[in-house]
């Protein structure tokens, strides 16, 4: 009988070595997903970056090994941030996103020496500016544009609508020049380029060359217009993975491939000179390397449906619930027996849209199997929440048969840790 074996271990063996649900992590494959980048993502005509997005999945753990790959990372949040500190990343290759940064936020990254604010809009760059001076601090930013183009799987659509929670509308050429007139003005904040992310789980080229086309004619009007050159580029994320088999996404590696080469011939055909080109991939680099292990319970047929109940659900993968992401599963000690009845998978929290896998064909199931969910090491874990007082799962790395704790289970005392009153 074959059995799945994540990162040289057995399923068996890491459920019970650290129970179930268990999210586990494939080194290697984050590994490799990272050597694709870095390497395919190189120019002669101009310096390039990646940077992990860590919303995706944010552990110390895993800042400190993509850190030693060379990679950079986008954060988010003073918590992002946080971790990025405690892994003792290199601060001058942190971009620190978000469309409301706090003044909180924006003091500590200051002081933590972080490379780029990426701005969002006018009111924040106020904000960054004014607080860089009453720090005394120096440091760089980009500005957030909104392309007018957005995509999500297959195709882009040109929204030519400004109205974008996400940065400055490419037309909106009075609030782009208030923000680079302000930089120029200020000793503390240089404007050292633009960004742009259009969406996520894009699994062609053809919507990243658009952007890539887009922002670097951007760079050329601004070159034409005010002079300006040499700027950097960040071209976001959002490389699509291989969740369920009608999934057919470009390599990571292909993609940043396109996008050197697409960057090149723009920026020769707009006669614009790019000090730097950026890219942000987070789903990418983690989600296909992720498994959550669950054990099945009870079973039971509703109307007409077969239900397997597993020990997790919503609160450690909402993305079925949230907006209706497709999984694929397998019994892992059943690898090689045919799919025979169809099920639905369904968790233990208390809604009845808390379902895994609302239809899924596998081998017959027996209360006590394993069940192997494929592709949720993005957005799994990082969007985990104590609904109901479940305990987030442990979180597993496995490389070569050796498993490593990265994040412990959540205990019923840590989840009530931050309860003040009446503690009996
Ligand atoms: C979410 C996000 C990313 C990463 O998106 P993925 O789809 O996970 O690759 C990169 N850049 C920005 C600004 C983002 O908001």
């Amino acid at each position: 009988m074959s059995v799945l074996k994540i990162g040289g271990m057995s399923c068996r063996q890491l459920a019970e070595q650290f129970g179930t649900p268990l999210c586990v992590y494939d080194e290697e494959k984050i590994l490799s997903q990272a050597r694709a980048a870095v390497e395919n993502f190189r120019s002669d005509m101009f310096d390039t970056e990646v940077a992990y997005a860590s919303k995706a999945f944010s552990s110390i753990g895993l800042f400190g090994m993509l850190a030693a790959e060379g990679l950079g990372f986008d954060v988010v949040s003073g918590g992002e941030l946080y971790g990025a500190m405690k892994a003792g990343v290199d601060m001058d290759k942190v971009y620190f996103h978000g469309n409301n940064k706090s003044d909180d936020e924006i003091r500590m990254a200051l002081d933590a020496g972080v490379g780029y604010f990426v701005i969002d809009n006018v009111m924040e760059c106020g904000r960054i500016v004014k607080l860089a001076g009453e720090a005394g601090r120096r440091t760089r930013a980009l500005l957030r544009i909104n392309p007018g183009i957005s995509a999500h799987t297959h195709e882009y659509i040109m929204t030519s609508k400004p109205d974008s929670k996400f940065g400055i509308y490419i037309e909106n050429t009075e609030h782009i020049n208030r923000v680079i007139d302000e930089l120029a003005a200020d000793d503390n904040v240089e404007l050292a380029g633009f960004h742009s992310h259009i969406g996520s789980q894009i699994v062609d080229v053809a919507s990243f060359e658009k952007a890539l086309g887009t922002m670097i004619g951007f760079l050329g009007s601004l070159k034409r217009s005010r002079g300006l050159d040499g700027m950097e580029l960040s071209i976001g994320g959002g490389f699509g993975i291989k969740y369920v088999a009608e999934d057919h996404p470009v390599s990571l590696g292909d993609m940043c491939a396109d996008m050197i080469r697409c960057a090149e011939e723009a920026a020769k055909a707009e006669d614009v000179k790019i000090a730097k080109l950026i890219t942000e991939p987070g789903r990418a680099m983690v989600g296909e390397a992720g498994y959550t292990l669950y054990t099945i319970g009870d079973m039971k047929k509703s109307g007409d449906k077969n239900y397997i109940f597993v020990d997790g659900g919503m609160s450690d993968n909402i993305r079925p619930a949230l907006y209706g992401a497709e999984y694929d599963a397998v019994l892992p000690e059943k690898y090689d027996e045919e799919p025979a009845i169809s099920y639905c998978v369904a968790g233990k929290n208390c809604e009845s849209g808390d379902v895994i896998i609302g239809d899924i064909k596998l081998p017959e199931v027996k209360s006590g199997d394993l069940l192997a969910v494929v592709s949720t090491g993005a957005y799994g874990y990082s969007m985990a929440s104590n609904y109901n007082r479940l305990g987030r799962p442990a979180v597993v790395m496995v490389k070569d048969g050796e498993p490593r704790l990265i994040i412990r289970r959540e205990t019923y005392e840590d989840m009530y840790a931050l309860e003040t009153e009446n503690q009996a």
